[in-house]
């Protein structure tokens, strides 16, 4: 029986005193992906193993999906490839929309990434040199190994991905949400609608989700969901959605 866990490697916003910035990762069968990647991830992923003492190892994670070209979603994925490239001679398998890939090279990495020096000359470096690129479609689903995604585009500053992963266990598919950043979209929340389990944003300011908007949502729905990415100051003495924490595993059988 195939179980999906997700294991959140950080919860936090960008100007988190205590919070990694907004990242998890998926596994299902053996197969690992990252979803967002913040900057120092081996730092970041040994800090998330420690609750439940995990020993996560960023060699077991080829597989990364970048949801959006803002820092505090992909400020690790230059150090992300460069591991890959330098230590375990191999290709960061890369899964992004064709914006935020086009992005991701020509404004974010190529500045750092495209000229390599190798003791005698240097080297002119291209985006396929480190990466496997495959599309998200906006429009059809993508298997990714035993995952099926498919997106919604948010209402955000950038281009930005909501996700709807399925797989399939025994008989019955199974589904999971994943917001991204976005602002509060009713109808982002009915693309949700038949998800098993649900990660959802709340921040401040005109282009997130205000935890108000998200508690108001009926209780059958707000059952399912689960807080990432929400501000220090958020209360969680008594929250009516619960907020992820670092380093839990979540499980959706
Ligand atoms: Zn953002």
């Amino acid at each position: 029986m195939s179980e999906l866990k997700i294991i959140p490697l950080g919860v936090g916003d960008t100007f988190s005193e205590h919070n990694t910035t907004a990242s998890i990762l998926i596994e299902l069968d053996g197969f690992r992906l990252g979803v967002d990647c913040p900057d120092s991830y081996r730092r970041v992923l040994t800090q998330a193993s420690k609750p439940q003492n995990l020993a996560l190892d960023i060699n077991t994670i080829d597989h990364m999906l970048i949801t959006h070209v803002h820092g505090d979603h992909m400020n690790g994925l230059e150090g992300f490839a460069f591991w890959k490239y330098f230590v375990e001679k191999k290709k960061t398998h890369l899964y992004t929309s064709p914006e935020a890939r086009a992005d991701i090279w020509d404004r974010r990495l190529s500045a750092p990434m495209d000229r390599l020096f190798d003791g005698r000359e240097f080297k002119q470096m291209r985006f396929e040199d480190y990466f496997d690129y495959r599309a998200l479609s906006w429009t059809e689903p993508v298997a990714l190994g035993p995952l099926r995604v498919r997106t919604y585009r948010t209402i955000h500053h950038v281009p930005t991905t909501a996700l709807l992963i399925e797989w399939t266990t025994g008989r019955k598919t199974r589904k999971l949400g994943y917001s991204a950043d976005t602002a509060f979209d009713p109808k982002l929340i009915d693309f949700f609608a038949d998800a098993d389990l649900i990660i959802h944003e709340t921040n401040y300011g005109p282009a997130h989700t205000p935890y108000e908007s998200l508690s108001s949502l009926p209780a059958d729905v707000r059952a399912r969901m689960r807080l990432i990415h929400y501000p220090d100051t958020l209360d969680l003495s008594a929250p009516s959605i619960v907020p992820l924490r670092t380093g839990e595993i979540v499980s959706v059988p």
